[in-house]
């Protein structure tokens, strides 16, 4: 059993890490501002404390109080189009209140961190599926953030002994149980498919693909989780730090709304958009790593069955967490 602080615990990832961790017998501490999460995502055991990730004297007392191994960071702001429009929120936080994060586990001695990158660290694939050893060249300050933060650990790797794993996740989608991707305003593909009275906009058919839509690879969220789980258990021992985390297929922004049309039993209307800045046409991610050296394995990689958890939980929670 380890004892972990879960940042962003409260978010859509990071519930469901939470509870994973949970399941699995480890101990959590949970810190998210709830400024994206959700109370009613938190998992029921564990200790909570809302604050913002740069709050110093937060950290310190949390770091004082418990015997924390650990930190799995999630706490992030996400979304690529909001990046490109405010570029400061993002460096703000992702970076900046990153390193707070990480001047305090110094302080206090803990120098093992689990951290949520993103596929978006790669920009405009030179090939695909994407490895790990792709050139980095990202096309958004979401992106960008991230693979500063990334640098930052591997330096800190090699000054203070941090030990990291870096996870790029590309689209985490679905949902379990009690848990589902809720965000205020909601941007991202997989809940909007769901939504009704939405009117769905498909942003670019004038890409290089086959359908003229941007393509994805959707990983479900408890596979995510589950790789959090392995890495944590593995920090010590590990020589390769940085794994991508999807499904090694892409679908189209078409494919997804038929896939969701047919869980759902009815057409999904949508027109078509511009394309959205700072999107590249096509991410897919070649897992290989996370696989031979974590062991890692997805255990929901059918499409329409992840959209299939996703519509559960939308049904149980229709105006999601409020709900
Ligand atoms: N997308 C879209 N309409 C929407 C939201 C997203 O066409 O209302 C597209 C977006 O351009 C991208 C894909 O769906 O190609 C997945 O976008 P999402 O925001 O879900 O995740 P991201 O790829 O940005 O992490």
């Amino acid at each position: 059993m380890k004892h972990v602080l879960v940042t962003g615990g409260a978010g859509y990832i990071g519930s469901v890490v939470c509870q994973t961790l949970l399941e699995r017998g480890h101990s959590i501490v949970v810190l998210d501002s709830l400024e994206e999460g959700h109370r009613q995502a938190l998992p029921p055991k564990g200790i909570f404390f809302q604050g913002d990730l740069g709050d110093e004297s937060l950290l310190k007392n949390i770091f004082k109080s418990y015997p924390l191994e650990a930190v799995l960071h999630l706490a992030a702001y996400c979304q690529v189009g909001e990046s490109v429009e405010d570029p400061e929120k993002y460096y703000g936080n992702n970076v900046s209140k990153g390193l707070v994060l990480l001047r305090n586990m110094r302080t206090f001695g803990i120098k093992k961190i689990v951290f949520s990158s993103t596929a978006a660290v790669y920009g405009e694939p030179l090939s695909t599926p994407i490895a790990e050893t792709h050139p980095t060249q990202p096309l958004n300050p979401y992106g960008h953030s991230k693979l500063i933060f990334e640098q930052v650990l591997d330096w800190y790797q090699k000054a203070y002994g941090f030990k990291y794993v870096t996870f790029r996740y590309f689209n985490a989608a679905g949902a379990i149980d009690r848990l589902g991707e809720d965000h205020h305003p909601e941007t991202h593909l997989t809940p909007l498919v769901l939504r009704e009275g939405v009117p769905l906009t498909v942003f670019g058919l004038d890409y290089p693909t086959p359908d003229g839509s941007c393509i994805r690879d959707y990983i479900h969220v408890r596979d995510l989780a589950l790789a959090h789980v392995l890495a944590l258990e593995r920090l010590d021992d590990l020589r390769e730090r940085i794994f991508n985390l999807g499904n090694g297929q892409g679908f189209s922004v078409l494919e997804v709304i038929e896939a969701a049309a047919q869980v759902r039993g009815r057409k999904i209307p949508f027109r078509p958009g511009e394309r959205r800045r700072g999107d590249p046409a096509v991410l897919v991610a070649s897992s290989a790593q996370a696989r031979k050296i974590l062991g890692w394995e997805p255990q929901y990689p059918d499409l329409k069955e992840i959209i299939a958890s996703a519509w559960r939980w939308h049904q149980k929670f229709p105006r999601g967490y409020e709900s």
